[in-house]
């Protein structure tokens, strides 16, 4: 019979990162075990917190007579299985943190949590009443009017902050709709299933042979449990979500749940219907709005195996299925599956685990596969599957490459090419819409030459250089600094400056060379309220501007039928972002961005304008080529011990104190330093590109190896020692992998 239990106290603290050994008494016996939450007294005073029971035995490894007694178990806690406490251990391992904070990750509700008010609009006539009022809306132009009704004949209760959010309607308007006694204003407590039946019955798509053959192989392997994870490599359109949904529905008629991550900003209004016109009550979503009631909710259902499949961002990983069947990221390459907080995990990589524990399997898919997993899928460590063309045939965009040197030389000064003047003209004249976007990644400000192209970089780092204040150019990565210099080294033009652009400034000179168009701007400032972007998206969608001027946000994961033309204006932007992954960015935002024009039937155009029309990643993603792109990008990885080919550690020390900050970093460089050989660099430190974040100072070491076991060594010194040194009391450490 186990007598104690091993408690991970909530502290996030490295000092108290460790379990503590506690004695069960009798009457709470049959309530602990492993994934409980309890009431523990701790240290010398006996304060009381709560910690996790992560392991029970019946050895106290340790005097019996000082072992104390766990004083009660958390009401309303969820166990947790034991495979999240594995997932938990493995994520503290790999991304660092403490294992207190690695549980928070795997457990993001941690109590049941009282469901709050909730305000909807609903329906309350049928739809034929329904519909003839829609028509007649629509015909007099009531527009708020019709596009609400409308809502509601698919949707039959709305959330009210989605009505007023997403949907643009004002109070008003609904004032005037519950006054002719179309709708209801409802407030209520309890939860209920979020999605109307549209009575539609399953799907209707029959799955095309490229698609079949996918679903095929994934399944042979699936019932066969080789733990071999997938890539599928299929472009815009090709049917990848079908494909996802056939092996959710296989998985499901095994009484196995699945989990599908996608990015939070594709979780559209037809993707939700697409699923759930498939699963009905059995799918459920999880999004960064939803209260923790809410959340929970989800989690009690999947708990309970009352759904099939949840879809959601890369939380949606740690939804407690007792029994998994397939893990699918969709849209694996984007950074959004990266965490910013700690543990800073790549979702990529906990699924992986994941799967393994659960004996699950992890399905990838992209229209532009990162470089790191298609890696893994050329040495056969994944298996690769390829959907090179869009489903009924449907074309790719045309793409068109415009040198900006080149418009220069003929005397253009304007940020916008010829090319691309004329192609919104045509959009107008055709009402048809158009969307420009300007990549904001790199505008830290790169050093470029407007005459011929050439980007200032670092000597040692083959990154570009920022310019700071004005004079000074430094590298981020080793800290490398140098002088600004007046005259471009190449062509000995003077027209050599740091390179800045915003959606602002966008937004205002197509405003004044298109005075006749309606433009819309959408980025971080336009998007600061809660909704915001999906306000100005909806807007867009429902026509009511010719023109969206925004950031890279745009261009992901929406489906604007009428958008004939994308235009994107800076496309070397990314490019010198100054960091590793640079092509690899700029590859994968302008091949999803040809990905966005004609979805209907009218083929798209997309233009792309650049100071580098040469470089790979330009041309190719032009060319839509994503094999020749991989090729040269990898080539270029190996050259320089970049991942995945070797693997790299941020090490991002933190800290009010400046002085103290860069002592640390120092002395931690030093200590760092000791394990460096021929197979492991240790690079820094250096400022990051924000070197002080709310006077918070920060600097960052940088570690290259082939071997990821070898940095994880490293790591798990150069923590034990920051953990022992006095110095480092007031100054955060922390190690991100890759
Ligand atoms: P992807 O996820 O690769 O971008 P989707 O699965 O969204 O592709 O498919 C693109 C479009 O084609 C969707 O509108 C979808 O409903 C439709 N579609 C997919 N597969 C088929 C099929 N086998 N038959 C008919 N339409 C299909
Ligand atoms: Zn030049
Ligand atoms: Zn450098």
């Amino acid at each position: 019979m186990p007598e104690y239990a091993r408690i991970i106290v909530d502290i996030s603290q490295k000092n108290v990162d460790r379990t503590f050994t506690y004695r069960i008494p009798d009457e709470l016996r049959k309530n602990v075990s492993e994934g409980v939450r309890v009431n523990v007294p701790f240290g010398g005073s006996n304060r009381h917190l709560t910690g996790y029971v992560i392991e029970i035995t019946d050895d106290p490894a340790f005097d019996p007579a000082k072992i104390k007694s766990i004083s009660s178990v958390e009401p309303g806690a969820i166990a947790v299985e034991e495979k999240m406490i594995k997932l938990a251990a493995w994520m503290r391992k790999n991304y660092g943190g403490t294992m207190n904070q690695a549980l928070k990750t795997v457990l993001p509700v941690k109590q049941k949590v009282r469901h709050l008010a909730r305000k909807t609009v609903r329906l309350t006539v049928d739809r034929q009443a329904a519909a003839e009022a829609l028509s007649i809306f629509e015909h007099k132009k009531y527009r708020a009017r019709a596009r609400l009704l409308g809502a509601l004949m698919i949707e039959k209760e709305i959330p009210y902050e989605v009505v007023t959010g997403k949907l643009n309607v004002t109070a008003s308007t609904i004032n005037d709709l519950t006054k002719l006694g179309f709708i209801e204003v409802d407030i209520r407590t309890e939860l209920r299933n979020p999605i109307y039946d549209t009575g539609k019955s399953g799907s209707d798509v029959k799955l095309n042979y490229e698609q079949k053959k996918v679903v095929e192989a994934i399944l042979e392997d699936y019932h066969k449990s080789t733990g071999v994870p997938h890539l599928i490599h299929g472009v815009t359109g090709s049917g990848k979500t079908e494909v996802y949904i056939e092996l959710i529905a296989a998985a499901a008629a095994e009484g196995k749940a699945s989990i599908m991550l996608i990015p939070e900003i594709a979780l559209t209004y037809q993707t939700v219907m697409r699923f759930y016109n498939r699963f009905k009550d059995r799918v459920s979503f999880l999004n960064s709005r939803m209260s923790a009631g809410e959340r929970y909710d989800q989690y009690l259902r999947a708990r309970e195996k009352q759904i099939d499949v949840i879809i959601g961002p890369r939380s949606a990983l740690f939804t407690p299925f007792p029994d998994l069947g397939f893990i699918i990221i969709d849209e694996e390459h984007e950074s959004t599956y990266r965490s910013e907080n700690v543990p800073k995990y790549d979702a990529r990589g906990v699924a992986k685990e994941l799967a393994r524990l659960s004996d699950a399997t992890l399905v990838l898919g992209s229209a532009t596969p990162s470089v790191e997993s298609y890696y893994q899928a050329k040495k056969a460590k994944y298996r690769l599957h390829e959907m090179p063309n869009r489903v009924g045939n449907r074309p790719m965009a045309n793409v068109t490459v415009v040198d900006m040197r080149e418009e220069l030389k003929t005397g253009n000064r304007s940020v916008l090419s010829g090319v691309l003047r004329e192609a919104i003209e045509k959009r107008l004249q055709k009402k048809e819409q158009t969307m420009l976007f300007i990549n904001r990644r790199g505008i830290a400000g790169f050093v470029s030459c407007r005459a011929c192209g050439y980007v200032l970089k670092c000597p040692h780092c083959d990154v570009s250089l920022s310019i700071h204040k004005g004079d000074r150019l430094v590298c981020h990565y080793c800290g490398y600094e140098t002088k600004m210099v007046r005259q471009c080294p190449v062509c000995g033009s003077y027209a050599i400056k740091g390179f800045k652009a915003g959606t602002q400034m966008m937004e205002d000179i197509i405003s004044r060379d298109f005075p006749k168009a309606k433009v819309l701007r959408m980025d971080s400032d336009t998007t600061k309220n809660k909704d915001g972007h999906e306000k100005i998206l909806s807007a867009f969608a429902n026509q009511q501007a010719d023109i969206l001027v925004g950031t890279q946000m745009i261009v992901k994961g929406h489906d604007f039928p009428n958008v004939t033309l994308v235009g994107a204006l800076a496309a070397d932007m990314s490019l010198n972002a100054p960091d590793y992954r640079g092509a690899e960015r700029t590859f994968q935002l302008l091949t999803q961005a040809a990905g966005r024009a004609g979805r209907g039937d009218v083929p798209g155009e997309v233009v792309i304008q650049t100071y580098s029309p040469e470089h790979y990643s330009i041309a190719m993603a032009a060319a839509q080529d994503f094999n020749s792109f991989y090729e040269k990008e990898i080539t270029y990885r190996k050259s320089l011990g970049y991942p995945p080919v070797a693997h790299m550690a941020n090490v991002l020390i933190t800290s009010k104190n400046n002085a103290r900050n860069s002592m640390c970093a120092l002395e931690l460089k030093k200590f760092m330093a000791g394990f460096e050989n021929d197979n492991l660099a240790v690079i820094g430190p250096s400022d990051l590109p924000i070197a002080r974040i709310n006077d918070i100072y920060r600097k960052g070491i940088y570690l290259k190896s082939p071997d990821r076991n070898a940095l994880v060594t490293v790591k798990d010194a150069a923590e034990e020692y920051v953990k022992q040194s006095r110095e480092f009391l007031g100054v955060n450490v922390q190690f991100e992998l890759d």
